[in-house]
């Protein structure tokens, strides 16, 4: 076997008509500096040219067509300042100009009037008129071999391509010469046989042939499903692999028993019966925490979700085991919410819980500190503080952190550190849904458990869309909504670009609210990112404890705060929102026993996105639903910030549309995995020779995920 693909490793300047000059520019505007750079850059579209158009029926200007009919006269047109040469072409259904700003006397002299030509080009439409500006032509006695009933790709190209002639045109004979330079021998097949017969699938030659090449639509679409059925099955392999390898390497402190705090708090304490999907992630936890592998877990649950209890009863099979147990939260006021809810909720059991976050100084800090490394304190509630140097364990079981989307990835490595003998079990707790297809990918190493049912009894949030016009019913509402008792949230949105706005926005917002709301009446919160967190949290409190009716603010309210009282949350500006944010906001209400509503606000003019955005909103309340929408908006690279992204640099794949494919890839590399963890088995050497000779590069620059 050849230890790498030498050939295609070659310099790009070894290939036919390329010398240093075009090289470089492959180079700088494209990233193609070797064979296999240009043999895996694809088209990213066909121009399809294997059917014909009725000229009655051309009438996308973004669409090339190919039409087929019988020149008819010429014309010299002399223009103000540039003189054309026009032709009518006529088929069944009518007819269609043709136009010539350059080479007018070849163009006359080549072709022939009276004669039935295929034309192909992009038409354009001018006051009800049509035509093809620079039309490529062929007579059809030519054309109707099968040689011009083609799918010609189309590649990336730029003004700088262009002008080297290095546009699609150009790199398709550039492909031609690397394709006669390279043979099946070049690029040895990287799959099982067994899985190219069960997937019917082409060899990895014929497939990167055809890409370029296409012979006909269905060897298309073979070719572009193997090779999207490829670039899934190396990165499921490898991220099961590198799960599969952490398990092996870091062995977690097995979590043996389920003891006395667990069963005393099951039996005595729990507050409510668990639904079943708690019941479920709980089972998968404790068979992942009982292994003696460490556990690296993603906790997926919509908020209000129930995820809470589910972290207090792993915390306690820690203790259970003689452990720690800590978890953090990303705001003050949520690690406080947590703490009380701990203290309320292990009354009476013995359990020593404390806080800890920047506000616990002075004395008080010290002698916590010295109660944790002597092991006098069990369960440990607080911010980032947790992670600090000074912060010591006397044994640090389970570490679990809530609402992962804003702790950073460096922050939980810190986590890894806090217990000496082994790396503490983890446990990620997350509110925002990630796409299933994103899960696979980007998490596709952790393990995932979805809570995927809300308690019982719930009110589904009634959401609705108003516009500006319909501010006086909004107020109205509120009113009564207070009268009632309740309270109501009013988020405006922050614009990262002009912080000065965005507070002109809310304080024009608490002005108006003022008029309907006099404060001899009336107390409204205000809280804004450029407080201090002192005043902030200040503010946030006397909303909590109901002392005041109306929160005014900017997202800052977005993370986890409880509120049940809450039952209006009003969103200013709501086309301004991304999805997955509305949707966090909107489950800051529905918390109580009571009806809550989410208004969303917009101006008349909302973009085609921002129309989506809302409409799904309304349409529903569930947040994988409402992830899978946002994925399909924004595309997955925007979702996962940039730690990710090395990942999802798929060429081909789009995770939305192609998640069968996914599905079907991480399950086969799955099964070989189970069966050949290390691919010692001959029938697996072509994937193997692939993972080892020519994967290995590519994964040298990837990080532990996690
Ligand atoms: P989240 O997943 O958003 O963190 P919480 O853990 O805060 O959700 O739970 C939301 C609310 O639902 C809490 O008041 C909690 O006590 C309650 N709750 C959780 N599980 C159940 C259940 N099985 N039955 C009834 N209420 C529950
Ligand atoms: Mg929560």
């Amino acid at each position: 076997m050849r230890p790498t693909e030498q050939k295609l490793d070659s310099k790009i300047t070894y290939l036919k008509s390329v010398g240093p000059h075009k090289a470089e520019i492959l180079n700088k505007e494209l990233g193609i500096f070797t064979f296999r750079d240009l043999l895996y850059q694809f088209p990213f579209r066909y121009v399809d040219k294997t059917k014909f158009h009725r000229i009655k029926d051309v009438k996308d200007p973004n669409v090339s067509v190919q039409v087929k009919g019988k020149l008819i006269n010429f014309e010299q047109v002399k223009g103000r300042r540039q003189s054309r040469l026009t032709a009518m072409l006529k088929d069944e259904s009518g007819f269609i100009e043709l136009v010539w700003f350059k080479g007018m006397r070849w163009i006359q002299k080549m072709l022939v009037v009276g004669e039935t030509y295929v034309v192909f080009g992009k038409p354009n439409f001018y006051k009800g008129k049509k035509s093809i500006p620079h039309p490529e032509m062929e007579k059809l006695s030519e054309a109707s071999g099968t040689k011009k009933l083609s799918f010609d790709p189309v590649y990336p190209s730029t003004e700088k391509l262009d002008a080297k002639s290095l546009g699609s045109k150009g790199r398709r004979t550039l492909l031609k010469y690397l394709l006669s330079e390279i043979g099946p021998q070049d690029l040895k097949e990287n799959l099982s046989p067994d899985l190219i017969t069960k997937l019917k699938l082409p060899s990895r030659y014929d497939s990167l042939v055809w890409i370029h090449f296409p012979p006909s639509e269905e060897k298309l679409n073979a070719a572009i499903n193997r090779i999207k059925f490829e670039e899934l099955f190396f990165l499921q392999l490898r991220l099961l692999q590198m799960k599969k390898h952490r398990n092996l390497r870091f062995i977690g402190s097995p979590f043996e028993v389920v003891g006395d705090k667990f069963n005393r708090f099951y039996n005595e304490k729990l507050p409510f019966e668990l639904t079943n999907a708690q019941k479920r992630v709980i089972k998968e936890i404790r068979a992942d925490i009982g292994s003696g592998a460490q556990m690296n877990r993603l906790l997926q649950g919509d908020v209000g979700s129930g995820k809470t209890i589910v972290a207090l009863m792993i915390m306690l099979i820690a203790l259970d085991n003689g452990y720690q147990a800590c978890m953090m939260a990303p705001t003050e006021i949520l690690a406080q919410q947590h703490y009380q809810t701990l203290l309320e909720q292990l009354e009476g059991l013995a359990i020593k819980v404390a806080f800890l976050s920047g506000t616990v100084t002075g004395k008080k800090r010290v002698e916590l500190l010295k109660l944790l490394a002597q092991g006098d304190i069990d369960i440990l509630v607080g911010t980032h503080a947790l992670i600090e140097d000074p912060v010591i364990f006397k044994n640090l079981g389970l570490a679990i952190t809530d609402e992962q989307h804003r702790f950073g990835v460096a922050q939980r490595a810190k986590l890894w550190k806090k217990n000496k003998k082994a790396p503490p079990h983890i446990l990620v707790m997350t509110a925002t849904p990630i796409p299933r297809t994103l899960a696979m990918t980007v998490y596709g190493d952790l393990d995932v458990s979805i809570i995927d049912e809300l308690p019982p009894g719930r009110k589904d949030i009634q959401t609705v869309h108003r516009k500006e016009n319909q501010r006086a019913h909004v107020l109205k509402f509120m009113h009564d909504e207070i009268a009632k008792g309740r309270q109501i949230y009013v988020v405006f949105p922050l614009i990262e670009e002009s912080e000065k706005l965005d507070l002109q926005n809310l304080q024009t917002g608490y002005e108006q609210l003022l008029q309907f709301f006099p404060p001899e009446q009336f107390q409204i919160s205000v809280v804004h990112g450029r407080m201090k967190p002192k005043d902030k949290d200040a503010e946030m409190q006397r909303f909590v404890e109901g002392k005041t009716k109306i929160m005014v603010a900017t997202t800052v309210i977005e993370v986890g705060v409880n509120v049940p009282n809450a039952s209006v949350m009003i969103i200013e500006n709501a086309e301004r929102f991304g999805l997955s944010q509305l949707h966090q906001l909107r489950g800051r209400v529905g918390r109580g026993a009571e009806q809550s509503y989410c208004i969303l606000m917009s101006s008349y003019k909302v973009s085609k996105d921002g129309k989506e955005r809302i409409k799904t909103m309304t349409n529903t309340n569930n947040g994988f639903e409402i992830a899978e929408v946002d994925m399909r908006l924004r595309g997955p690279g925007d979702i996962m910030s940039t730690q990710q992204s090395g990942i999802l640099d798929l060429k081909l794949v789009n995770l939305v549309a192609d998640h069968k494919i996914l599905q079907t890839a991480r399950h086969l590399a799955q099964d070989i995995l189970d069966e050949d963890p290390n691919l010692e088995d001959t029938k697996y050497s072509n994937i193997k020779g692939y993972v080892d000779n020519v994967l290995k590069r590519k994964y040298r620059n990837w990080s532990r995920i996690s």
